[in-house]
């Protein structure tokens, strides 16, 4: 497996350490990204190379792993308009995997498409945020066939501590922006919560406390509240543009399933009016500065 080369396309916030964490376990790892500064800041070895097009890298590495923004631009990159989709210049056997929070339907034409080229493709979307990327205990939710996902296990243990198959190809994906609706719904319950307690007089980080001693507690109670949101830093290192994204693909996951999605829509909408509201790029955490300003009748 380490003598596999592994390419890395998007090399941002959690592209970065997941490559450091390849180039620690040993693997061969090529790099590109269209930000070349993005280059400066993966560890110094000899294990690294960063590559000038995304096309030289479809032409040398085995493995692809992508951790782009979306499923736009991981569709333009795959198929191009035509000729300059980097699938073209794949080698025999190459296997895909989609690590970015992709949209389901996206992942399962782009799987049958690989597929019925000779190409693998794994959706392996993660979880954990930037501190978890880089201490390499990310969870990962992986959709796709065994026979894929079985000789590549190694790749994912020097990124992740919880692994889970958790279904065909698209299921990552669909778990993962699920997953986000949940912690989303959440970190707005909390913002709601702590503005208005603190308009009662309540010290915000004793009710905090309180919802961490009691049945409120959840992840953003636990490591958002006191790190990024009462602390004023709003760093967590996920864009508030990536959280909105991830509740699209939720809520229209939801409405194709035919399942009841009233709360998700809901929730999407505020998220979407706090980003619209919010400077360009804010973290996503910026969400309880957003309900502190906010007008209460909007
Ligand atoms: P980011 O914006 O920091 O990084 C994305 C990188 O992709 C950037 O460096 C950008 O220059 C590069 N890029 C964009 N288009 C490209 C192209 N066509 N070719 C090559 N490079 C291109 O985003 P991020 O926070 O690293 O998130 C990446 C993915 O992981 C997203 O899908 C996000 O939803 C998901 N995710 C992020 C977090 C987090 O905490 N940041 C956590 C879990 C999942």
């Amino acid at each position: 497996m380490q003598n596999k080369i592994i390419g890395v396309i998007g090399l941002g916030m959690m592209g970065v350490p997941m490559a450091n964490n390849l180039l620690k376990a040993n693997f061969l790892v090529k790099g590109f990204d269209i930000n070349t500064q993005a280059k400066e800041k993966i560890h110094a070895s000899s294990n690294f190379e960063w590559l000038n097009s995304p096309q030289e890298i479809a032409k040398i590495c085995h493995i692809i792993i992508l951790i782009l923004p979306d499923s736009h631009i991981i569709d333009q990159l795959l198929w191009g308009n035509g000729q300059d989709g980097i699938v073209s210049h794949f080698q025999k056997n190459t296997l895909v995997i989609d690590m970015s929070s992709s949209r389901p339907t996206n992942s399962k034409v782009n799987s049958e498409r690989l597929n019925s080229l000779g190409f693998g493709f794994i959706d392996a979307p993660v979880s954990g945020g930037v501190k978890r990327a880089t201490d390499g205990s990310l969870a990962i939710m992986m959709g796709g066939e065994e026979s894929h996902i079985q000789p590549v296990m190694p790749i994912f243990q020097a990124l992740g501590k919880t692994i889970i198959h958790v279904g065909s190809s698209g299921a990552g994906h669909a778990v993962k922006a699920l997953n986000n609706y949940v912690s989303a719904a959440g970190l707005l319950a909390v913002s709601e919560a702590l503005v208005s307690a603190e308009k009662f007089g309540i010290n915000p980080h004793l009710a905090n406390q309180v919802f961490n001693a009691s049945t409120g507690k959840n992840n953003t109670t636990e490591v958002k509240v006191e790190n990024f949101m009462l602390s004023g830093t709003f760093n967590s290192g996920f864009a508030i543009g990536l959280m909105r994204k991830d509740l699209q693909t939720a809520k229209d996951f939801i409405h194709e399933m035919q399942s009841p999605g009233n709360f998700a829509q809901l929730c999407f909408e505020e998220w979407e009016n706090a980003e619209k509201s919010l400077p360009k790029g804010a973290d996503h955490t910026s969400m309880f500065a957003y309900i502190k300003d906010k007008n209460p009748e909007n």
